[in-house]
């Protein structure tokens, strides 16, 4: 790419849990990707850890090759680890491979082995391996809970040995996970729990009485991290002003930011999209109808009225992790809504709980023999692609959302969004009945928790769909050129590495 390079050329290293697209759960996976391919073409050197789980297809790595093999300690023992290098979409990656359980299993989580002790392993064997090797990035930026160790391992133990250059960047993704950690748990990576069970270290805020046997890891993590940042900034004030990690957070002000999140516009690009069966953008947009026809031809959905901008049948889509914080009762309501206002809904989403799950399978029971409504239990990335080209509105309607990516790529295709306002949504997206700042205008925006406010922002969007149909179509090119993507933010990022690293 033709990036502008920066002047001064930083060595980032990844510590993650996840890393699209070949252990990518949800957004984290995006973002590490994203991020890691921005500041590549900025001219930084970017390499990402990762374990090297099970379910990782080899074939889908490039140039893999193993490059070193050392002990890492876990609870007492030296666990003999393989690091592999190689090359995923163009990003350089190790992965950690250690010879006991860990990360062995059909998925990136849910094996039978126990995960935070898995990542403490992991957190630990990432720091033995620049030991090792002698490898001392300018930045360790490491990710959400699962990664809340490094620093303290950091810290206490391998800048006290040989690692000196380094400083650590943590982002959160999402606070409600927060690593529950017990000391002895911690022991097993080798510091002393005990140390870290004050309140001003790990000890769980949320336990009564300040229980000291109970540690959080990303407390740890952020108290332990030179630079904090999350995912956009209402969802910094939101979490500066509530939430269990509040006053943690007000006492490391001035190290934490807000950073909106972008998207790899390479891996989201309608103009060159592999998955979809024509290609388009916001100056030739026909080919949209293509998709949009081909998804309803594909999943038996009516045909009827698919001109685009003149249909009368606007197809909503829901693409998420089938949790409480997606807003279930709000996705559930928006199904009977569509249908009953003569629209088309399809939400592609996996349940993790089988509770939710079995509620859902119920509706795609009732629901998927008709021909304006498919709720597709699965995984698909592919699919992903294909709906959103498909779509007309893409429908997000959280309860809460630290930044969210599905309205931002909604957005890239041509989708229009309708949001509940909390987090990076309230970032991205700006009511078009807001006519403060019609300029930003580019969607539609609801406040409430409850139904009724779901369907006055749906209500409006179906009306303006189908009433005002040379408006409608001027917001669905206006959404496809507002620029969410990493070049725009990746600079934001290099300013808080600049900012905490070390001149050697
Ligand atoms: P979160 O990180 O909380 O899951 P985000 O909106 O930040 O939410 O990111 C979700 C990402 O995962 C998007 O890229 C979305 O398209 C993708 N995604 C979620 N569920 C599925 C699914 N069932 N199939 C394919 N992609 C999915």
């Amino acid at each position: 790419t033709n990036a502008e390079k920066d002047a001064d050329v930083l060595h980032i290293v990844h510590a993650t849990a996840e890393m699209a697209p070949i252990a990518k759960v949800g957004g984290l996976g995006d973002v590490v990707t994203g991020l890691a391919r921005a500041c590549l073409a900025r001219g930084h050197k970017v390499d990402v850890m990762l374990p090297f789980y099970e379910c990782i297809q080899r074939h889908d790595i490039n140039d893999l090759e193993l490059i070193s093999t050392y002990d890492s300690y876990f609870n007492g023992d030296w666990i003999r680890t393989n690091a592999y290098k190689g090359v995923v979409s163009g990003i350089p990656v190790i992965l950690i491979e250690p010879s006991n359980n860990f990360f062995k299993g059909q998925s990136v989580y849910g094996g039978s082995y126990n995960e935070l002790e898995a990542y403490l392993f992991f957190s630990r064997a990432c720091l033995e391996w620049m030991q090792v090797t002698g490898t001392q990035p300018d930045i360790i930026h490491v990710h959400e809970w699962q990664i809340g160790s490094l620093p303290l391992l950091y810290w206490d133990m391998y800048h006290q040995l040989s690692l000196q250059k380094p400083r650590i960047v943590l982002t959160i993704h999402n606070m409600e996970h927060y690593g529950e950690c017990s000391q002895e748990q911690l022991s097993k990576c080798g510091l002393d729990g005990s140390v870290y069970a004050t309140e001003d270290k790990a000890v769980d805020d949320r336990t009564i009485g300040h229980n000291p046997e109970r540690l959080s890891l990303l407390k740890g993590g952020i108290v332990y991290s030179n630079a904090v940042v999350t995912v956009s900034p209402t969802y910094l004030k939101e979490t500066i002003c509530s939430g269990w990690l509040a006053s943690t957070l007000i006492r490391n002000r001035e190290k934490y930011s807000g950073i909106l999140n972008g998207i790899d516009t390479a891996m989201w690009n309608p103009a060159a999209d592999v998955f979809l069966p024509a290609k388009f953008d916001a100056d030739k947009i026909e080919g949209k109808r293509i998709c949009k026809q081909f998804v309803q031809r594909g999943l038996g959905l009516g045909l009827e009225g698919t001109d685009f901008g003149h249909g009368q049948v606007p197809l909503v889509i829901c693409i998420t992790r089938l949790v409480a914080q997606k807003g279930l009762h709000l996705i559930t309501h928006a199904i009977q809504q569509v249908e009953k206002l003569g629209g088309q809904m399809i939400v592609l989403g996996r349940a993790p709980d089988g509770r939710v799950e079995r509620e859902f399978e119920g509706l795609a029971n009732v629901h998927n023999k008709g021909s304006s409504i498919r709720i597709l239990l699965m995984y698909s990335e592919e699919l992903s692609h294909m709906l959103y080209a498909a779509a007309d509105m893409v429908l997000v309607p959280s309860m809460y959302e630290p930044c969210g990516l599905a309205q931002m790529i909604g957005m890239r295709y041509g989708a229009v969004p309708v949001v509940r306002k909390t987090g990076g949504l309230a970032d991205t997206v700006f009511d078009i009945d807001d006519k403060s700042q019609p300029e930003m205008a580019n969607g539609f925006v609801f406040e409430g928790i409850d139904q009724g406010s779901l369907d006055s922002a749906l209500n409006r969007a179906f009306s303006y769909y189908r009433e005002k149909q040379d408006e409608w179509k001027a917001t669905v090119q206006k959404v496809m050129r507002v620029d969410n993507s990493w070049n725009k933010t990746a600079g934001k990022y290099i300013d808080v590495y600049n900012s905490v690293r070390v001149k050697w």
